[in-house]
């Protein structure tokens, strides 16, 4: 399988080149970076920190998705909705981990989806996606008056959105159990006088700093005792494999919307 990886100079694009290449079966097709970008026309497995391999980097998606079978995306919202069209247009298999689209972008994706084969995951490790099914199931179980669900997310200080995908996700996965709509019982942010907890609210916090590869936590307090279900990553190297997995889950898949949860069978 040829997999393209479109941001690949980036810290995930690295990463992501590096297990294409030692996935069997997977070879790195190609790959791209912003146009502009110093690392234009520099080896994309050199630059990975791999042998040589004459691959160069490149600034035109539309080619990169015309000569693979699938495109692994951690980039940024407007070049990965930009990424999406293209791989409507050639009906190829595109796996997004970007995060921090907005819900009108979501719903792009479905349009694109359409034709093409889309894995979109907030978060690619096996771990969360399990968090996200246990979160769930918990969140079913306990009284929404009764049990207060907080997120609790911290990554480090180069981290551009807030809060987490991740931690978004796992707001959706509680709110999925709860049987109600994330947007409407979302607390954001708490500054100042804010007043008692509303019932059946789910609120976020959100830490930055240093090298945190990706720490979420949620709670649910109750009164005289807790709940907290924990995930932390400690590489890269998780969300990497997640993704090259899902590229090679995606081979032969019939158009449509996918997310981890479908990759792993949970
Ligand atoms: P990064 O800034 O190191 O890398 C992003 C790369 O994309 C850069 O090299 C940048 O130049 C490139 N890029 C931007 N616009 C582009 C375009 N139009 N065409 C081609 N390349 C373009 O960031 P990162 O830490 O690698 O994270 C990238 C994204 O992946 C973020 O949204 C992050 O939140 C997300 N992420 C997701 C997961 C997951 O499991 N889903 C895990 C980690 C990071």
């Amino acid at each position: 399988m040829k997999i393209g990886i479109v941001g690949c100079a980036g810290r995930m694009g690295r990463m992501l080149v590096n297990e294409t290449a030692k996935t069997a079966g997977c070879e790195v097709g190609g790959g791209t970076d912003l146009a502009g970008s110093p690392f234009i026309g520099k080896d994309v497995t050199l630059i990975a920190g791999l042998e040589e391999s004459g691959v160069l980097v490149g600034d035109d998606p539309r080619a990169l998705f015309e000569a693979v079978d699938a495109v692994i995306d951690f980039t940024a919202p407007a070049a990965t909705m930009n990424h999406a069209k293209l791989a409507a247009e050639t009906g190829k298999i595109h796996v997004i981990g970007t995060t921090g689209l907005s819900n009108d972008q979501k719903a792009e994706l479905k349009v694109a989806a359409k034709t093409a084969t889309i894995i979109f995951a907030p978060n690619m490790s096996v771990g969360v996606n399990l968090a996200f099914a246990l979160v769930e199931k918990v969140a079913a179980i306990l009284d929404k008056d009764t049990a207060d669900i907080e997120i609790v997310e911290m990554h480090h200080k180069h981290k551009v959105d807030a809060p987490s995908g991740t931690a978004l996700g796992l707001g959706e996965a509680a709110a999925k159990g709860r049987g109600v709509d994330l947007d409407a019982v979302s607390v954001r942010s708490r500054d100042g006088h804010t007043g008692a907890r509303e019932n059946g609210t789910i609120g976020f916090a959100t830490l930055r700093g240093g090298d945190v590869v990706g720490d979420h936590t949620v709670v649910f307090a109750c009164e005289g005792e807790r709940i907290e279900i924990t995930h932390k990553a400690s590489s890269r190297e998780v969300f990497a494999k997640g993704a090259v997995r899902a590229a090679k889950w995606a081979e032969g898949k019939a158009p449509g919307l996918y997310s981890m949860r479908d990759v792993l069978g949970i």
